[in-house]
């Protein structure tokens, strides 16, 4: 190995001593796209035996941290060039993962700092949990009526630039025009907006939930439109509220045996302009549907609601994981889970099964009863 070699892969390094040995170099070695200060003593040139080299501070840095790395190097090289190019590659490698680790933990930076702002912004007291990488916000705010409600936010890496998915529990979508600068206050105005608007809907749903059997859902959310109230004993009406207009007649659907049922859809198709919007949904159907809609226990009307029943008759349960009793008697109205009164008529003897109906007694009134094999 020439001194000629080592310069033409380190152009910025003089030597000094004799040309043909030199005892040492000074100049600078190319670390990534840095030019870094060196000082190498090299009293056996060209072999690296008794090679002493001396940087300027920030690849002090750099070469402390791969140190073991470059003493194996040393051990393995002969040649000051073959130990230079080494040391160079792996300086080169250790200060690019640095960058990295920098440029990273500058953008997280920037990330909490942003968000945290964003947070005292629309205030702590609406956080209610949060989780430990910030990616998840889940926020709380009361409306006028003292209704608790939810918003769940979840932050992408790119927030503020990249919008946040919302999940509200509001019968409609959440409409807003995302902000970076703003950042979530945009969601939080947005939000209480619709609340505003949304207070006559829930009034309205409040007041049922509060007043009647409520059959389904079992835990009404804000969010659901629809509920199902027994309406008398073996009745029941699925009702669809109108989010815009939450006093008008709501989609009513009727359940149970059709001899019972059908005299209730004429009164609806024949009186359903006598609905009045000043009244509330129970006095309006009891008024047209001339019934006495069953009262919540606790609504105190005491008595009467202990006479209905709505549960199946074969297990005396209301709901069968997410179905209510859905199938009716034809004689003596009692409702029935579909699989429940399956398994009853399997049991008897007297059942006949024809392609994929059962067909045998009522377990109440033991009259003929059928029901459709279930998936
Ligand atoms: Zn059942
Ligand atoms: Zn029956």
């Amino acid at each position: 190995m020439e001194v000629s070699d080592l310069y033409a892969k380190f152009p910025l390094l003089c030597s000094s001593g004799p040309s043909k040995s030199p005892q040492a170099f000074h100049g600078f070695i190319k670390i990534g796209d840095v030019d870094h200060e060196v000082y190498l003593k090299t009293p056996h040139f060209p072999a690296l035996k008794g090679m002493t080299l001396s940087t300027d501070t920030q690849l002090s840095c750099i070469v402390n941290s791969c140190q073991l790395q470059l003493l194996e190097v040393e051990e393995k090289c002969s040649t000051i060039l073959d130990y230079l190019l080494k040391f160079q590659q792996i300086c080169s490698s250790r200060s690019k993962e640095e960058q990295l680790v920098e440029d990273l933990s500058m953008l997280q930076n920037s990330f909490f700092k942003c968000l945290l702002s964003h947070l005292e912004d629309i205030g702590w007291s609406r956080v209610t949990q949060v989780s430990s990488d910030f990616s998840a916000i889940s926020l709380e705010t009361r409306d006028k009526k003292g209704r608790s409600h939810t918003l769940r936010v979840k932050v992408g890496a790119g927030y503020p630039q990249e919008e946040p998915i919302v999940e509200t529990d509001l019968p409609v979508d959440l409409k807003f025009s995302w902000n970076s600068v703003a950042g979530l206050s945009c969601i939080i105005s947005a939000w209480e907006e619709q609340l505003t608007d949304l207070q006559q809907f829930w009034d309205v749903l409040d007041e049922l939930d509060g007043s009647v059997l409520v059959l389904d859902p079992p835990n009404p959310a804000r969010r659901h439109t629809t509920r199902r109230i027994l309406l008398s004993n073996h009745v029941s009406v699925q009702m669809t509220v109108s989010v815009a207009h939450p006093n008008s007649l709501p989609q009513c659907h009727l359940l149970g045996a059709s001899r019972l049922t059908a005299p209730l859809n004429t009164l609806l198709t024949d009186k359903y302009e006598e609905w009045d919007p000043e009244r509330s949904i129970v006095s309006n159907l009891e008024a047209i549907l001339g019934v006495n809609v069953v009262k919540s226990r606790a609504a105190g009307t005491g008595g009467e609601a202990e006479e209905w029943s709505a549960e199946c008759a074969v297990c005396y349960c209301l709901h069968l994981e997410d179905s209510l009793p859905d199938l009716t008697c034809d004689h003596c109205s009692q409702a029935f889970h579909v699989p429940c009164l399956y398994e009853w008529l399997c049991g008897l003897t007297n059942s006949r099964q024809s392609m994929n109906v059962i067909f045998g007694e009522c377990p109440y009134c033991t009259q003929l009863i059928s029901c459709k094999v279930p998936a």
